[in-house]
């Protein structure tokens, strides 16, 4: 990626135009994501086709419209050169994952969160992904941490139906229970060791929803946006009021990190935090 602004300079386009280029794309399985200042956009199917000629690795390039909004996340992108196609198999640290990029996200900034919370989930642990997507935190955990089950919930159908495909493309459907639907009302008997809250923004509106899921000992993965001059104050105060709320008391946060900058301002970020259940 380091070298990509060089190597589009060599495209014919007006001098003027070469600072607008883009630094680099955003690679998910076989197709390129292109996000193009509006000074270059009327270059795209050049700068499409240049990549499509210098990474052979590439069959599809894509044009991101606007960025992914609404709750269910779902993008905006066109196909601009290439096979006329925007599903394809991903590959990261050694899972697959099948998706279709104009229809569920997949966000390369909790590359780290996926596997940092692979090397968290203990053997025999219940696991509760809230916000399953088509597998993102699901998978690697699955095939790599031993824990004795995963409910895996998503609202979005398009999600759960590529999460069902990731779960049989990976083989473990063994451990993944996909369940369509959404977390805040969803009924099932188990109860978690662990709970992830992988949704942006207002994750915090699920967090009573999140509790009546927890075991008496339990973490939650709470991840949300914040701004910068409210970190690390808000987020700790709203997890440990929510928790009181529910009959918990919140033991220690045991991690805290900024994943990536959100907006203005603003950041999104992860916290790690070990309740216990204060009252039956
Ligand atoms: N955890 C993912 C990652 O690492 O990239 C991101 C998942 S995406 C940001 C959020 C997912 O939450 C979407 O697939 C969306 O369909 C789902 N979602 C939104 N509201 C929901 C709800 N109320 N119940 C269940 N899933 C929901």
């Amino acid at each position: 990626m380091k070298h990509f602004k060089k190597l589009l300079s060599e495209l014919q386009i007006p001098e003027s135009k070469k600072q607008f280029l883009p630094g680099g794309y955003q690679q998910i399985g076989d197709i390129a994501i292109l996000n193009l200042k509006k000074e270059v956009e009327s270059y795209s199917s050049e700068i499409a086709e240049f990549i499509l000629d210098r990474f052979p690795r590439f069959r599809t390039v894509c044009l991101k419209e606007e960025i992914i909004k609404g709750e269910l996340r779902i993008p905006a992108v066109k196909v601009i050169a290439g096979e006329d196609r925007t599903e394809t198999i991903h590959k990261e640290n050694g899972c697959l994952y099948r998706i279709d990029v104009a229809k569920v996200m997949f966000s390369q900034g909790n590359k780290f969160e996926r596997m940092r919370l692979t090397s968290l989930v203990k053997p025999g642990e219940t696991v509760i992904d809230m916000f399953a997507g088509i597998g993102y935190f699901s998978i690697p955990i699955a095939r790599f941490s031993k824990p004795a089950k995963i409910i895996a919930i998503d609202k979005n159908p398009d999600s759960y139906r590529f999460l069902k495909e990731n779960v049989r493309l990976n083989c473990v459907q063994h451990v993944i229970e996909p369940l369509l639907g959404d977390s805040k009302n969803i009924e099932f008997r188990e109860r978690a060791d662990r709970i992830i809250m992988g949704y942006l923004p207002n994750t915090g509106d699920f967090l009573p929803s999140a509790f009546k899921l927890l075991k008496f000992h339990g973490i939650i993965h709470y991840h949300d946006t914040f701004l910068h001059t409210d970190l690390w104050k808000k987020p700790i105060k709203i997890l440990d009021k929510e928790a009181e709320n529910a009959g918990f008391r919140m033991k220690e946060i045991s991690y805290k990190h900024v994943v990536k900058h959100y907006g203005p301002k603003i950041d999104h970020v992860v916290l790690d935090a070990v309740f216990e259940k204060t009252m039956t």
